[in-house]
């Protein structure tokens, strides 16, 4: 009996979600004997022609990772959409743009002017930019073609389910990958992780006071964390109020607090969230005291939707002209 075939692809994203599927070790074994990956270019030489030369809906599910920014991972999605019975969303970058979204904070024009002018690295006197088409001499060369916004999948092609994480743990994927070959699967559209909050799981959460109130937002690096205590009782920003739950907390038990990486709850909108949480708990006197308070808060944009800019409520800057 033809085994059920799985397809993986990488967008714009660090390469931790394949990662993360090496991670599962040993059970990737028992996973390789149930299942035939079809394409996975991170891990085995696959080919687009391989994918296209399928019969529409033939590969069981496809896991595809990263947000969607250049014309090739546009077409690459979408012809894994015609050929897949099921898509997932595989990790905070695909789910909600991810850290490459926060992208969508500047323009893409300044954007190549920092990466191919402007950055310390970089040794460029010819001026040269990478062009989506050139002519070399009798051969005419094409390069993908930038998105001027940087997309969640779901703005691309349809997706069925979302596992989100940066990366999703060794854990989640084997789960995910067991449950899809078990039929074991919720409605589609689902997220397949806890829809609840970080904090309700947090070990932590039980020195959390009821009322706190903190008059300083302190970063990480600036203290020495007391160990057991809820990071937003000793005033560091922890975003484990907003963020949805699944991880099995492993910053929290590093004693560094939540940056959220899970994404959101469904329907919530993750900086929104955080920054009604901090209204409810800093405390301030007067207007001095609340701008002090506020200037404590570095890169406010990147530390509230550092996974989920894609996705959220802040959309994207407009280009110039
Ligand atoms: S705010 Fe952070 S440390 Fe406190 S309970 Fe929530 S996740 Fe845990
Ligand atoms: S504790 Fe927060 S940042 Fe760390 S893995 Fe979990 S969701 Fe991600």
């Amino acid at each position: 009996m033809k085994k059920p075939t799985i397809a993986i692809s990488w967008n714009s994203s660090c390469g931790g979600c394949d990662e993360s599927i090496i991670d599962i070790e040993e059970r990737i074994l028992d996973i390789a004997q149930k299942v035939e990956f079809v394409f996975w270019p991170c891990a085995m030489d696959f080919k687009y022609s391989d994918i296209k030369n399928l019969p529409d809906a033939d590969i069981a599910v496809s896991l595809i990772n990263g947000a969607i920014q250049n014309s090739d991972q546009e077409r690459t999605v979408k012809l894994l959409r015609e050929k897949s019975k099921i898509i997932v969303a595989f990790g905070s970058c695909a789910c909600f743009g991810g850290i490459p979204s926060l992208a969508n904070l500047t323009t893409s024009a300044k954007i190549f002017v920092q990466s191919f002018f402007k950055s310390p690295t970089v040794h460029n006197e010819e001026d040269i930019v990478p062009l989506s088409e050139c002519t070399e001499g009798h051969y005419s060369l094409t390069l993908p073609e930038i998105h001027k916004t940087v997309s969640t999948l779901d703005m691309v092609i349809e997706v069925d389910y979302y596992l989100p994480g940066c990366p999703p743990t060794a854990k989640m994927v084997a789960g995910v990958i067991e449950r899809i070959l078990d039929g074991d699967l919720p409605e589609k559209g689902n997220v397949l992780a806890p829809e609840k909050v970080l904090c309700a799981s947090c070990n932590r959460n039980a020195t959390k006071p009821d009322n706190i109130k903190i008059n300083e937002i302190k970063r990480i690096h600036e203290v020495i964390a007391d160990p057991e205590l809820c990071f937003l009782a000793q005033g560091i920003l922890c975003l484990g109020p907003a963020t949805r739950d699944g991880c099995d907390y492993p910053c929290i038990k590093g004693n560094m607090p939540c940056t959220g990486c899970m994404g959101p709850v469904t329907g919530a909108d993750q900086g929104a969230k955080m920054i009604g949480t901090l209204g409810g708990i800093l405390c301030a006197e007067n207007e001095k005291e609340t701008e002090s308070l506020l200037s404590s808060l570095v890169d406010p944009a990147g530390a509230f939707y550092r996974y989920s800019t894609g996705a959220s409520l802040l959309g994207r800057k407009r280009e110039e002209g």
